[in-house]
């Protein structure tokens, strides 16, 4: 099993499967590569785009502000990111974060015959912020920052309008999502931010997730959703909200919550916070 795994998805676009769970994306403009997440950072990340994309400049994002996809962050100089998950992207993650990272990846990975580097975990010495409406372009290629509040108060999707890309980060998966972190939005918020992104359905090609399973029952290809799952997310958190799913007893390191699963995937969710 290997730490990192490029996977070529499209003329220009990379996915790095890290640890066969998490995925970062690369973007490769005419000006300047983009990286979408740093995930836990355990190779050299600067030579990997460079691998990829040649010497130009690389513009790094995280689409939230989560020890698996920013941890990496102190490879760069600068990092871009939500205006809302700001605030946590100044420090490296605590004891507690850094535990739930082992328990959920690292374990996982070991367990499964893994070896794995050492983990430094650090942020950027500069980090910048990314608001709704934000183009990125990278030559040929341009990113349009959605803002979603949801996962995370400050997670964003990134849309490329012409080739219908729409990268969600955390935001939309396979399995269940957390949407009962005391870093989340109220579920009513997280669930106009997927109605938001539902909107764009007819002009997305495909949804590219920040965790993937190849083993998902769906039968999609690699790191890649079909816009379909917009409705479904859209859909399904709309029955959360207006009382008709009221989900299933869910237990989240020793809290009792609710989770709704939905034809793919589903959400946890803490009944006290619908808004
Ligand atoms: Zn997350
Ligand atoms: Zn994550």
């Amino acid at each position: 099993m290997d730490v990192y795994r490029v996977i070529p998805l499209r003329e220009n676009l990379w996915a790095v499967s890290e640890l066969e769970k998490t995925v970062l994306y690369v973007i490769n403009g005419r000006e300047k590569a983009l990286l979408l997440d740093t995930g836990f950072g355990l190779v050299n990340l600067p030579e990997l785009v460079r691998g990829l994309c040649g010497e130009k400049p690389v513009v790094v994002v995280n689409s939230h502000a989560h020890p698996d996809h920013n941890s990496g962050n102190n490879q760069f100089d600068a990092v871009w990111v939500g205006a809302f998950d700001e605030p946590e992207s100044h420090a490296a993650p605590d004891e507690a974060s850094r535990e739930q990272s082992r328990a959920m990846f690292f374990e996982e990975f070991e367990k499964a015959g893994g070896t794995l580097p050492p983990w430094n975990p650090g942020p950027a010495p500069r980090v910048n912020v990314l608001l709704d409406g934000d183009v990125i372009d990278l030559g040929g290629l341009a990113l349009r920052v959605i803002e979603a509040p949801g996962h995370t108060r400050g997670s964003i999707a990134l849309f490329e309008e012409t080739l219908g890309w729409l990268f969600t980060g955390d935001l939309i998966l396979t399995w269940e999502v957390w949407g009962q972190l005391e870093t989340s939005a109220a579920l009513r918020v997280y669930h106009r931010s997927l109605e938001r992104l539902d909107a764009l359905r007819p002009r997305v090609t495909a949804v590219f997730p920040a965790h993937w399973d190849e083993k998902n029952p769906y039968g999609y290809p690699s790191c890649q959703l079909q816009p379909e799952v917009l409705s479904v997310y859209a859909e399904g958190t709309a029955r959360i909200v207006d009382g008709r799913d009221e989900g299933v007893p869910y237990e989240f390191w020793g809290r009792l919550l609710r989770c709704a699963y939905f034809s793919v995937g589903g959400m946890v969710f803490d009944p006290d916070r619908i808004g």
